[in-house]
């Protein structure tokens, strides 16, 4: 059995905030919500994002979590960390409903559930083989970037940046 370990991290979490202020209004309440890990050890993908269970919410106090793959991680240039973080948020969604603005009658506001009960989160798939909005804010050369992993453990030997981008395009 190979060596898995998880690790919060503050580094993941910090340019997750500056995404979310920038780009997913539904989080902007939710940060202290989300649990951003860094994991150790193989695996498919370089990002995983996940709606927690009963249990994980009992023994974390999150109700969703992003997994980053370490390997991954360490190989990826900041703009490509950028697309892999806000790639993994974009599959957060949250319940919202439109309700008359309190300050004026006449207009409406967008609402969202409580960030702390459970219903009100979800996961949705890409809308195409990557998120539109991620094309449109970071470019085509990140399609299956989950997948970058696979190829991370496929070459046999240490990569270099310019190979990071090579195997982002293959994939
Ligand atoms: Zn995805």
């Amino acid at each position: 059995m190979a060596f898995v370990g998880f690790e919060e991290s503050k580094e993941v979490r910090q340019l997750a905030e500056s995404i979310i202020d920038e780009h997913h209004p539904h989080l902007k309440d939710a940060k202290q919500q989300i649990g951003f890990y860094l994991r150790e050890g193989n695996s498919k993908w370089a990002g995983k994002a996940k709606k927690c269970t009963a249990f994980e919410r009992h023994m974390t106090d999150y109700m969703l979590f992003v997994f980053i793959n370490k390997a991954a991680w360490k190989a990826m240039p900041e703009e490509q960390r950028a697309a892999l973080v806000d790639h993994e948020l974009c599959h957060f969604t949250r319940e919202e409903w439109e309700e008359p603005d309190p300050k004026d009658q006449r207009k409406w506001v967008k609402v969202y559930g409580s960030a702390t009960d459970p219903d009100s989160w979800g996961i949705r798939e890409h809308d195409v083989e990557e998120f539109s909005e991620i094309i449109e804010r970071h470019g085509l050369w990140d399609t299956g970037i989950e997948t970058f992993a696979e190829a991370v453990r496929e070459a046999d030997h240490q990569l270099t940046i310019s190979d990071v981008q090579r195997l982002s395009r293959v994939k």
